[in-house]
């Protein structure tokens, strides 16, 4: 008798390994010099394509951080439980190099790895993402109170994930959070009202009493976090503000919610006030947005690289489904619509790995021609990436049918978590306007940039008339110029992407970006036609 459930149903991508299936990464990282973190990631690539990894990832998000305000007495603790899962998915990107690798490891071509690792992570759980990142990111801010420095390094360094809710002092390892944004405003910093009085001196320099709120203060069990607070005398100002006072006594930062948010959903994000938290300074007492938006500057390179780990994702579950499903008669790859689809997706994937694990590979150096690459790619890269891991993904989504719209699948994960990367540290607006502001501060370096644009693309007509636009907007007048920040900042990336696919990706991929994004009649939903006569050769190159 044949059943009543005929089987054309997918079984779940599990057990692979996300590194090496990954021929564009492997490159980047050796490109980058990391070619010593070749082993390692291997290793990881196994352990983030584990059966047991993506088990994990998936409670993490399922069963939920639970906020406790008060303990059965009756005191504030402000604690918030977790998963067990959710401790192993940030033991495992700690112990991968998220929280500290490029500052643990002083060669350059430690970024890469980093980069690599990074993206790798945020394919299988990206909330552990957020508090390893931020931990990672306050390393160049802390070193601006060398004696608090001296004291956290250690601390810092240590690869080994240490959960337990007690004083610095006593902790092995320790993560550091961010609070910049209030209700009244995130992008406009300037409006914050968080007040800090001096309340003496000690071990670390000026101490600080803060009281205020935060709107948004995510990972809240961080041991510290990083906090912009205005003083009377000199404004805004930065101060790291501690869990535990060091006395072993709890600071007064009592959460007020957490969030219900979107996705992200393994990660704690919540409202916090401040009633006389302390706190010490950290950097010149007036200086806070400049000596924390550093961080910042670190997170953006995350968001950038984790929204093309998103991208990949999509692809390759994309390629993993539609090799096992049919549909009248065919594989559901090998149907030419759908080829076409897979095929623009490839590239996407392709050319946001490129641009990320590319700007990676700029950090960690004070040559020039780095710096100016960092100061303007790196909003420009976040804006670009960010959003367009939002489309990858819903296409993604739409590409396993009724499937991807249910829980019992990877979809619906991957698509809620691909906006907030675009949101949080700059939202896409702000980004556009902070790579005209990159243009505006430094000239120099944007000439630099396109110099080395115009050079790579010389014998590529279509590619030069881009950055030869992008020269001539740079002369607009500044009004004229900020309308069209969004469009600038767009050319400026696919210029970019094309570039980088010239030098690096196979003459049968470089062609095909180029003929369908500078294509006029090029959409999100037209697919590669114009570009290329053999999209099935773009997907066997996408997985090895
Ligand atoms: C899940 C999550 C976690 C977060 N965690 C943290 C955290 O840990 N710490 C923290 O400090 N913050 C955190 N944030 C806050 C985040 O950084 C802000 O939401 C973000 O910076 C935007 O600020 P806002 O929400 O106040 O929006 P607004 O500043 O009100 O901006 C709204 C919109 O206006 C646009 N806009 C702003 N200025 C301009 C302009 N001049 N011209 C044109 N458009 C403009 C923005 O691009 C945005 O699209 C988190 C946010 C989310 C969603």
């Amino acid at each position: 008798m044949p059943g009543t459930h005929p089987n054309n149903q997918v079984p779940e991508l599990k057990d692979y390994n996300v590194y090496t299936i990954d021929p564009v990464l492997r490159r980047a990282v050796e490109r980058g010099g990391a070619q010593w973190r070749d082993a390692e990631l291997v290793r990881q690539g196994a352990e983030y394509g584990a059966e047991a990894t993506l088990a994990a990832a998936d409670d993490a998000n399922r069963y939920e951080p639970e906020l406790q305000t008060l303990s059965p007495l009756g005191e504030r603790i402000d604690f918030v439980k977790f998963h067990p899962s959710w401790h192993t998915m940030i033991a495992m990107g700690r112990r991968n190099g998220i929280t500290n690798l490029p500052y643990v490891d002083e060669r350059p071509s430690a970024w890469t790895g980093y980069g690599a690792t990074l993206y790798m992570n945020a394919q299988i759980e990206s909330g552990s993402n957020c508090p390893n990142t931020m931990t990672k990111a306050c390393v160049p801010v802390l070193r601006n109170n060398q004696a608090l420095f001296d004291e956290l390094w250690p601390k810092l360094a240590n690869t080994e994930h240490d959960p337990r809710d007690i004083r610095l002092a006593d902790k092995k390892s320790i993560t550091v959070g961010m609070g910049m944004t209030e209700k009244q405003g995130g992008s406009d910093l300037r409006s914050n009202t968080t007040r800090a009085v001096p309340a003496g001196s000690g071990p670390w320099g000026d101490e600080f009493l803060l009281t205020g709120h935060k709107w948004f203060f995510s990972a809240p069990m961080c041991d510290g976090h990083l906090v912009l607070a205005k003083t009377d005398e000199h404004g805004s100002s930065c101060f790291f503000v501690p869990r535990w006072r060091p006395d072993g006594s709890k600071n007064p930062i009592h959460i007020q919610r957490l969030k219900d948010k979107v996705g992200n959903r393994s990660n704690s994000s919540s409202e916090v006030e401040f009633k006389e938290a302390w706190g010490v300074l950290v950097g010149g007492e007036g200086r806070g947005i400049p000596t924390i938006i550093e961080m910042a500057t670190n997170t953006r390179l995350d968001c950038a690289l984790a929204s093309a780990g998103y991208i990949r994702q999509a692809l390759v579950q994309s390629l993993h489904y539609t090799r096992h499903r049919h549909a009248f008669g065919k594989a559901l790859i090998d149907q030419p619509v759908m080829t076409e689809l897979l095929a623009d997706m490839a590239l996407e994937a392709e050319s946001a790995t490129l641009l990320a694990m590319d700007l990676a590979s700029h950090f960690g150096s004070d040559d020039p021609a780095d710096l100016a690459w960092r100061r303007l790619m790196t909003p420009a890269a976040k804006f670009w990436n960010c959003k367009r891991a939002v489309a990858l993904t819903g296409e993604a989504m739409e590409v396993f049918g009724g499937n991807g719209y249910v829980e019992t699948g990877p979809m619906g994960r991957l698509f809620r978590e691909a906006p907030v990367n675009s949101i949080w540290e700059g939202s896409g607006n702000v980004m556009a306007l902070d790579v005209l502001r990159a243009v505006a501060r430094n000239p120099d370096d944007a000439h630099r940039v396109l110099d080395h644009l115009h050079d790579v693309a010389s014998q590529e007509p279509r590619v030069l008339a881009q950055a030869t636009a992008l020269r001539d907007a740079i002369g607009l007048p500044p009004q004229e110029l900020e309308r069209q920040a969004r469009r600038f900042t767009q050319r400026l990336v696919l210029c970019a992407q094309a570039c980088l696919m010239l030098q690096h990706a196979s003459a049968a991929a470089s062609a095909a970006f180029i003929g369908s994004r500078f294509d006029p009649e090029w959409g999100p939903v037209t697919g590669i036609s114009a570009g290329t006569s053999d999209p099935a050769a773009l997907l066997r190159a996408a997985w090895a």
